[in-house]
C-alpha cells in the first residue's frame, strides 16, 4: 500500500506555494492558453526506483502517463545491476506490447560518460579542468593539518543525465516534425519532461522550466501524489519488480546505511571490480590535486568521511585487489589507449 509523506500535501509546501514548480496539468493549461499545439511528453528514466514506478504507470495506461518517449541517459558509471534493471523494463515493455520509443542516449561529446570525464581529468595536464562530481573536500590549515572543507558543486547530474535527455527529446521531436537537427524549434511546440523526484526529495526541485531550452518544462508526478522514495520501493517490491536504487557506482552520495539502498556495501558486494575502480579514481584525483596541475586547491575525497576509500573499507579493498587486480589493470590499459587516441595528449601520463 502506498503511503503519503507524513500526511503532507505538496500544495502546502513552500516551493509549490512560491511557484518554484507547478503541476503537470497547470503547465499543460498554461501552454494551451499560450497557443502551444504540440506538447511532447517525455519520461526521464534512470533505471532505478522512482522513474521505474512512473514507467509502470505508463505501461498500465494510467491517465497522464502517455509518453511520446522514455529517455535514459547512460552516464557511463552505472553499476551492472542498473543496466540489468533497464533491460528488465525494456523486456516488460515489449511483452506488454507498449510501443513508446525507449531511447538510451549519452553525453554529447564524452560518450563514455563519467568514467571518460574522470580519465580525461586525471590523464591531462591543464587542458581539462572540469571536475563535475560532488566530491568532499579538505583544506590544509596553518599547521599543515587537513581540516574539513566543503563539497564541490554537483554538475554531473545536469551534464551527464539531464542535458542529454533534453537533447535526445529535442532531436526526436524535430525528426517527427520533419525538421533538421539544427533547426529552431517551432513556437507552437513544447515539452514536458517527467522527473522521478519524490516528496522527500523536494530539496532537489529548483525549477519547472528548463534553463537550456525555454520550451521545455519539468514536472514531478510523484511529488504531485505526495509519494516518497520508500513508497516507490514498496510499490516495486509488492509487484515483484526490480527495486535497486539507481546511482553511479562511484557516487560520492553513497553512504554506509544499508537501508538507504545507496550504500557502498552494495557496490562492494555486487560490483567488486567497480568498487576497485572507485578506489582508483579516488586515489588519482588526490594525486592530480597534489601535482598542482589543476585549479583545485582543496583535497578531494569520494567518501563522506573524507578518507581514502581504500582505507575506509581496507579489508575489502585488499582482498578484492588480490582477486580482481588483473581485471582492474586491463580496464586501466584500455582507458589509457582510448584517452591517448581520442584526446592525443602530448604528455598523456599512464592512467
Ligand atoms: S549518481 Fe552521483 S555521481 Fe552519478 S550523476 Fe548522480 S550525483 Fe553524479
Amino acid at each position: 500500500m502506498q503511503m503519503s509523506f507524513l500526511n503532507d500535501d505538496f500544495r502546502t509546501h513552500k516551493k509549490y506555494v512560491d511557484g518554484v514548480f507547478k503541476t503537470k496539468q497547470e503547465i499543460i493549461d498554461e501552454l494551451n492558453k499560450n497557443g502551444v499545439k504540440h506538447i511532447f511528453k517525455i519520461l526521464s528514466f534512470g533505471g532505478g526506483t522512482q522513474s521505474s514506478q512512473l514507467l509502470e504507470k505508463c505501461l498500465r495506461g494510467e491517465k497522464n502517463y502517455d509518453y511520446d518517449a522514455v529517455v535514459m541517459s547512460d552516464v557511463g558509471a552505472e553499476p551492472d545491476f542498473i543496466h540489468k534493471q533497464v533491460e528488465w523494463w525494456q523486456l516488460r515493455q515489449k511483452e506488454l506490447g507498449n510501443t513508446t520509443p525507449f531511447i538510451i542516449t549519452q553525453h554529447n561529446s564524452m560518450k563514455k560518460g563519467i568514467e571518460e570525464m574522470l580519465m580525461r581529468y586525471i590523464s591531462s595536464e591543464c587542458e581539462y579542468q572540469r571536475m563535475q562530481l560532488p566530491l568532499y573536500c579538505n583544506q590544509v590549515d596553518e599547521n599543515g593539518e587537513e581540516v574539513k572543507g566543503g563539497l564541490l558543486p554537483r554538475q554531473c547530474t545536469v551534464d551527464f543525465k539531464i542535458i542529454p535527455v533534453k537533447q535526445a527529446a529535442r532531436q526526436l521531436a524535430l525528426k517527427q516534425l520533419g525538421l533538421k537537427p539544427n533547426q529552431r524549434m517551432p513556437k507552437d511546440v513544447a515539452f514536458i519532461i517527467d522527473i522521478g523526484f519524490s516528496y522527500d526529495e523536494m530539496r532537489r526541485i529548483n525549477m519547472y522550466q528548463s534553463p537550456q531550452y525555454k520550451y521545455m518544462y519539468l514536472s514531478y508526478p510523484l511529488v504531485e501524489e505526495n509519494l516518497t522514495t520508500e513508497d516507490s520501493i514498496d510499490f516495486l517490491k509488492e509487484n515483484n519488480m526490480p527495486n535497486k536504487r539507481s546511482r553511479c557506482y562511484l557516487c560520492p552520495f553513497n553512504c554506509d546505511d544499508k537501508e538507504s539502498g545507496m550504500d557502498w556495501a552494495e557496490i562492494i558486494e555486487d560490483e567488486p571490480l567497480s568498487f576497485l575502480k572507485a578506489c582508483f579514481f579516488d586515489e588519482q584525483v588526490r594525486a592530480v590535486q597534489r601535482s598542482g596541475k589543476k585549479m583545485l586547491r582543496s583535497i578531494p575525497y569520494f567518501h563522506y568521511k573524507r578518507l581514502p576509500l581504500s582505507e575506509v573499507y581496507a579489508e575489502d579493498y585488499h582482498s578484492l585487489t588480490q582477486k580482481f587486480g588483473e581485471d582492474l589493470n586491463e580496464w586501466k590499459e584500455e582507458w589509457e589507449q582510448f584517452i591517448a587516441e581520442k584526446y592525443k595528449y602530448v604528455e598523456s601520463k599512464s592512467v
